[in-house]
Formats: structure tokens, sequence, C-alpha cells
């Protein structure tokens, strides 16, 4: 019998060591790693430049508090911001932490209680993120929710216009859907979003927490539409698979975030900032972020060739990827672990596939041929 609470419905794999793509379980069986940790390991397995972070860092302090100033805060902040309308960073340790601060920097900044979210969104577990999700097999059993939450179709420019009054705060919105299936939104509604935030004064959250630093082949995915948005949270892939988390605000936001606000004990604490900014400077290189895109593309044009025989459909944008199929998807994925690549759901029927940023094409090739197999194998 499990001593752990049964939260998780574990694989029966037990994975002992990695290196690069490739992670090798306890009897040295090698798999390839398309779910990267989900949207973690974005550097790969015990990248050499990440394991030097943290042995450096280690060595020197671990942690401090957020009771003294931290010039390594204030850095990853700087290198984060480039180039976007952030000027105000706050760092904690995951992704529903980032949000809950967004929820609530939203509600003290405008005074209002309403953020509306969407119909299979995803923004994490704990109360405040749970009851921002769309999604309702994630809130069962767990009500009554926070109530000034209201979720409304993605990508339909009509229900936002009527979800639009005095009341609302802000919009908080996923620029692809990466929990949900892998839904990216249409140019229309970013449009209609931008434009009902400027003008009745809503602020605009975007979540990238899946998608941000180099996951769709740009620094973050809002760079690929017209929105501009006031808030961002980020955490996944920003530390590479070490736990941290951040929310990043235009400077009219600062006041409202002021001395005894907000905090946690762990938050950017020198441990993670140091990683963290190890692995931004590397995914923020102009020629690994094209890089992402190439690969992107010739995965992508790969898989339209290799599955032209199947009824799917091909999602999403750089290396977050989805295969929209009729069926369920369990069993692909369970045929696919048995031939050594590893995959993860996106709903009941889109297959995701999220390999570290730093794949290569032969992996690549590897992995569509692996994949190839197990969709052909004729499930029970
Ligand atoms: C994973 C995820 C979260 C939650 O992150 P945790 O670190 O698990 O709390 C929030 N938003 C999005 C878009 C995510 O993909």
């Amino acid at each position: 019998m499990s001593t752990l609470f049964t939260n998780y419905a574990r694989r029966s794999v037990h994975l002992v060591r990695g290196e690069g793509t490739r992670v090798y379980d306890d009897n040295n069986k090698a798999y390839l790693d398309f779910t990267s940790g989900i949207a973690v390991v974005s550097l790969g397995h015990a990248h050499p430049s990440i394991v030097d972070a943290v042995k450096k860092q280690s060595e020197k302090l671990w942690h401090t508090s957020n009771l003294f100033e931290s010039p390594e805060q204030e850095m990853l902040a700087k290198t984060l911001m480039k180039g976007t309308p952030f000027s105000r960073a706050f760092f904690c340790n995951s992704g529903a932490e980032a949000n809950e601060a967004a929820i609530k920097l939203a509600r003290k900044h405008t005074g209002k209680q309403v953020i509306i979210t969407f119909e299979q969104s995803f923004h994490g577990r704990t109360f405040g993120a749970m009851s921002a999700t769309g999604q309702e097999k994630v809130k069962f059993g767990f009500g009554p929710m926070l109530e000034t939450f209201r979720t409304i179709p993605f990508n339909d420019s009509r229900a936002l216009e009527a979800a639009v009054d005095e009341d609302v705060a802000a919009i908080m919105l996923e620029v692809i859907q990466g929990e949900g299936g892998v839904n990216t939104i249409t140019p229309e509604f970013a449009s209609k979003i931008q434009e009902i935030c400027m003008a009745n004064g809503i602020l605009c959250i975007v979540d990238e927490v899946q998608t941000g630093i180099g996951r769709t082949g740009s620094k973050y995915a809002y760079e690929h539409t017209v929105l501009q948005p006031d808030i961002m949270t980020l955490a996944k892939g920003l530390g590479g698979g070490f736990p941290i988390g951040a929310m990043l605000g235009h400077e009219k936001l600062a006041e409202s975030f002021g001395p005894g606000t907000h905090g946690t004990t762990f938050g950017g604490n020198p441990l993670a900032v140091a990683v963290a900014q190890t692995v931004v400077d590397y995914v923020f290189e102009e020629e690994f972020l094209s890089e992402v895109e190439r690969k992107s593309t010739y995965l992508m044009e790969k898989l339209k060739d290799s599955l032209a025989n199947n009824h799917i459909e091909i999602l999403g944008k750089g290396l977050l990827i989805g295969i929209r199929c009729t069926d369920e998807v369990t069993p692909i994925i369970s045929i696919a672990e048995e031939e050594g690549l590893l995959l993860v759901q996106a709903g009941p029927n889109v297959i995701r596939l999220l390999p570290p940023l730093t794949v290569s094409e032969q992996e690549i090739d590897e992995a569509i041929a692996l994949l190839t197999t197990s969709m052909r194998v004729p499930s029970q």
C-alpha cells in the first residue's frame, strides 16, 4: 500500500537519471522525454550550465528570506522584463502562487472584485487559482469557489462583451491553453480583449506559466498577439527544473503592492534565482529562440507527413504542440511509453508534445518514428 495520497494517477515508471532529452528508469531503460516534466526542463536534463550554477550558488548562500535586499532578484527581473511593458517583479515558488499574486494585485489596484476567465483554462490548484480555472474536474468537491470569477467561452467575443461591466477588475487568460487542450487564442479575440481592457480600464493578466520562457519560440507567447498585458505570471520553464515562479507587472501597479501587502518565505531565494538567471540568459539569446522556431517547423511538418493517414489535427506553437485525435489518447500514451517515448495529455483527446527546447533534429526524428508506431498499434 502506498504511503502517499493518491491525488496523482502515477505511471509505473521510476525515473532515476537524465541527460539532455533522455531519461533512464531503474532498469536503465532509456526514454525520450517529450514531457520535459510538464514544460519545465526547458534546457534538458542535467544541463551543464545549470548543474554548474547550482553547485556554485549552493556553496555560497542558499537562503536569506526577503528581509534583505537582493541585487540578484533585481537582475533576474531586469532580464525578464527587457522589451516588455513590465517594470516590477515579485518572485515566488510556483505557477499557482504567481497567479494568486496576480489576482490579489488586480483586486487591490482596481478596488474591484470580478475577474473574467475562460472555459478550459488552467491556473493552478490553490483556492484562488482553482476558482479561476475553467475546468469543472479541477473544482469538483471543493466548493463553494471564490464567487467573483466569471468564466466564459474562450475565443468568443460576444460572450466577452456580455460579461463586461463596471465590477470587472481584470481579464485573465492563457494565450495558448496548455492543460485544456492546446487551444490558441484567435487574433480577433486578442484584439477584442485589448480593446475592452483599454476602453474600460480593465487589467489584462496573461498566465504564461506554461507558454513563457521560450516555449513558443518567442520569450513570451503574448508577443505573437496584439495584447499589451498589465500583469504576467511565470513558473514552469523559468527554473529549468528548480522551483521558482514570478509575477511581473506594469509600473502603474507598483504602489498597490507596498511593504507588508504580500509575500512568501522562499520566494526568489538565492539558489532559485541563480538557476533561473542561468536558464533565462541561455534561452533569451536570439539565436536560441530562432532555433526553437526552426525545430518547431521541422517537427510540425514531419508530424503532418507521418500522420497524414490518421484523423488528427496539429495544434500549438513553438515546442508546445498538440495532436488532436478523434478518440481518447490514453492508450497511445501508454504504448509510446513502452516504446521509449514519454508524452503527456491535454484533455482526453489531445497528445501534448513538450520536448526540451534543446531537443535535436535527430531526437525529433526518433520521437516521430516511435509515435507513428504507437498510433498504428490498434488499441482494444
Ligand atoms: C501548470 C500551470 C499552472 C500551475 O502551476 P503550478 O506550478 O503547478 O502551481 C498555472 N497556469 C498554467 C497555465 C499552467 O500550465
